[in-house]
């Protein structure tokens, strides 16, 4: 299977504090990737490392085999790592056909992504009016406009009541089952299961687990991860 995304012996530190640690991970085209572990567990810089907006203090990641110009990193990497940004006073079509004239995407597939999100209804909406779940589903939309070949997500359902949370979640596997390959920061347990069939557990910027969901809750010390962060919400 093709390799997407090599990570090798990452490291990050602020000052005193070492926020990623020795952190490799290998990500496989087709498969879906849970990135999990509580607040402060290092995913964000993780994830902001591998996007080229933190820089690294150590190690090594390699995109396609190689180093990625930004211009194929548009093409070929979805990703949404900060809160819904669009123009408050724009329909949501009007933001995605802007979206499709800076990445050079034709406008057909507006429609497209707007109904694989469920807001083929509301496109004539502005974006102001949007409640927090529709914002993320727009974002999706947005960055899946140019078909990536990986989407990355940072926590897309903090916030959300427990309808927006499913509706992102289903998503998410649609987005999958089309095969899109996935990375999905975490905090909870159960979006990870739900979701993933990867996954990679961090706790204080440490790997704990790296493998398939499945083998995830019978490697030793998960209990004590499980009751002392994870749950918490
Ligand atoms: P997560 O996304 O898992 O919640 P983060 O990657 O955001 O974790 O943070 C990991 C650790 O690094 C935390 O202790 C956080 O406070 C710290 N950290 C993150 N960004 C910075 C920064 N720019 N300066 C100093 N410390 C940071
Ligand atoms: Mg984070």
């Amino acid at each position: 299977m093709e390799t997407i995304l090599s990570i090798s012996n990452l490291n990050k530190r602020f000052g005193p504090l070492h926020a990623v640690k020795n952190v490799s991970l290998e990500i496989k085209k087709g498969n879906v990737y849970g990135l999990l572990g509580p607040n402060g567990s290092g995913k964000s810089t993780t994830l902001g490392i591998i996007l080229n907006v933190v820089n690294k203090t150590s190690g090594d990641y390699a995109w396609f085999g190689g180093k990625l110009e930004t211009h194929e990193a548009l093409k070929k990497v979805g990703a949404i790592i900060e809160r819904p940004n669009f123009y408050p006073y724009m329909t949501a079509e009007e933001n995605l056909r802007l979206v499709c004239k800076i990445k050079g995407t034709p406008y057909s597939k507006v429609t497209e992504k707007l109904e694989l999100v469920g807001l083929y209804d509301r496109r004539n909406s502005k974006f102001r009016t949007f409640s927090l779940g529709m914002k993320q589903r727009l974002a999706i939309a947005s960055a899946l406009l140019n078909d990536p070949e990986i989407l990355i997500l940072d926590e897309p359902t903090n916030g959300l009541d427990p309808q927006g949370i499913h509706q992102i979640r289903d998503i998410i596997k649609q987005i999958a089952a089309q095969g899109t390959t996935i990375l999905l920061a975490s905090h909870l347990l159960d979006e990870v299961e739900k979701v993933c069939s990867h996954v990679m557990v961090l706790r204080k910027g440490e790997v704990l687990y790296s493998g398939a969901v499945d083998g995830m809750s019978s490697k030793q010390g998960f209990f004590e991860l499980q009751s002392d962060d994870l749950q918490r919400l």
